[in-house]
């Protein structure tokens, strides 16, 4: 109550421009998951720059959240915005390529040790591309994906495993189900005999699953685990794509390049054109030409892959300067420096004073979890979810001015988020813990 009062008191501006954005947008936001924050209203940006930026109501805050990771190379990076602004004043969308598109591409094969690459406009299509590309080529038509699993707006993703072990829709999944029995196979994470009796029906295109989790808290791998994965699709034919969307926060080359992982496909996207939309999929060499053979030219209109936008050339220019000049790989070692000293500061606090939760962190990405030890799988982590607790934390470190990932409990590190910011969301969230464990 208290925080919510401090939150009203010093969040006029705010609420006066939502009152009037709430008469044309649900909500009064331009996208759903933007009302779900934790005060009574969205905070409204007025400008941002680096790992800060500055609401409406004139107060600065760090940003621990960076856009749910659309934004991890920092707000507005100046070699991004200049490729960006000169390629809009030199036009934006052709139906034809420029020299940034072979720039970009190469950029990304070096990264991923993955020679053939499409561009999206986003994570979700490049997800969907690929699901139809792996069911062309393997003529079969279901998707393996892993329980609590978020691969964007993707129909045959979005499920998960009941009690009794049916494949039924996750909570909030809008609109008529699509046929999940027909489409769709839910593993737990971590899982190889699952996994492996899933893939030996013969019936799977396609495993679909982030490297790490990360949208159900941050689940890390077993030893072995990829492995087994890539073992059970050698032997039944299936395709694998990782999704590295988030764990580009890894490395460079995201969790593929650092652990040496050997996937058919990726897909990256969010941060990748430095804050504007972008999305890309990169294939082995064998992938893309199955991908290629299988389709007959005439019927690339019709196979649902690309976009009238994808690949356009401002997008282009975005990755070829993101890639070459911020989120380079000598940013990564100050990143994930950053998310060490993040989480042994959150550590610290919650071992002080006796809470039975732990941190996980992953590159410069990392998130606490009201859990006494890391868990192994998305049930695990989804069982100690907290909702009413997590809006406390998150609305007390708003009114400290850090906001952090309204989803999770997650802080990600910029190329220019530095120690003291790291330093203030310690000592806020000292105080919030100590305000419970008191
Ligand atoms: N893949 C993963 C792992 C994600 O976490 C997300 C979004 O959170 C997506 C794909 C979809 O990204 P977008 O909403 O930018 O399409």
């Amino acid at each position: 109550r208290e925080e919510i009062d401090r939150f009203r008191d010093t969040h006029r501006e705010s609420e006066r421009l939502w009152r009037e954005a709430s008469a044309h947008m649900p909500d009064g936001v331009p996208m759903l998951w933007m009302a779900k924050w934790p005060g009574p209203w969205p905070v409204f940006v007025e400008r941002a720059d680096g790992a800060h930026f500055r609401s409406v109501d004139g107060i600065d805050h760090i940003d621990l959240c960076l856009g749910d990771t659309g934004a991890m190379v920092g707000h507005a990076p100046a070699a991004a915005v200049a490729a960006i602004t000169e390629q809009l004043q030199r036009g934006s969308t052709f139906m034809l390529p420029t020299v940034d598109a072979s720039a970009a591409a190469a950029l990304l094969a070096g990264r991923f040790g993955l020679p053939s690459w499409q561009f999206t406009l986003s994570a979700t299509d490049a997800n969907r591309a690929l699901l139809r590309y792996a069911r062309q080529v393997t003529g079969r038509r279901k998707v393996l994906v892993i329980d609590y699993c978020y691969h964007g707006s993707v129909d045959e993703a979005f499920a998960t495993l009941a009690e009794d072990g049916a494949v039924v829709p996750r909570r909030g999944n809008i609109g008529p189900p699509v046929p999940l029995a027909e489409t769709t196979v839910v593993v737990p994470f971590n899982d190889v005999p699952a996994l492996e009796a899933a893939l030996a029906t013969g019936e799977v295109a396609v495993v679909l699953a982030e490297p790490a989790m990360t949208n159900i808290g941050i689940v890390l791998p077993q030893p072995g685990w990829h492995d087994a994965v890539r073992a059970a699709c050698d032997r039944t034919g299936t395709v694998l794509i990782l999704d590295e969307t988030h764990t580009l926060c890894a490395g460079p080359g995201g969790m593929v390049a650092r652990d040496g992982l050997r996937p058919d496909a990726v897909v990256v996207g969010k941060t990748i054109a430095g804050g504007i939309p972008a999305g890309a999929y990169g294939m082995t060499a064998e992938f893309a030409e199955r991908a290629r053979t299988s389709l007959e030219l005439e019927d690339i209109d019709v196979g649902g892959v690309g976009g009238t936008l994808a690949g356009n050339a401002v997008s282009l220019a975005g990755i070829r300067a993101t890639l070459s000049e911020v989120l380079t790989a000598d940013a990564y070692p100050a990143m994930i420096e950053r998310a060490a000293e993040w989480t042994a500061g959150v550590q610290s606090a919650i071992d002080r004073h006796g809470a039975p939760w732990q941190v996980t962190q992953l590159g410069a990405r990392a998130e606490y979890s009201f859990l006494p030890r890391p868990p192994r799988d998305g049930r695990e982590a989804a069982e100690a979810d907290d909702f009413e607790l997590q809006q406390y934390l998150h609305l007390h470190a708003l009114n400290r001015g850090i906001l952090l990932t309204p989803f999770h409990n997650m802080a990600l590190m910029s190329p220019a988020t530095t120690a003291a910011d790291v330093a203030a969301h310690t000592a806020a969230f000292g105080e919030a813990v100590a305000s419970l464990y008191a």
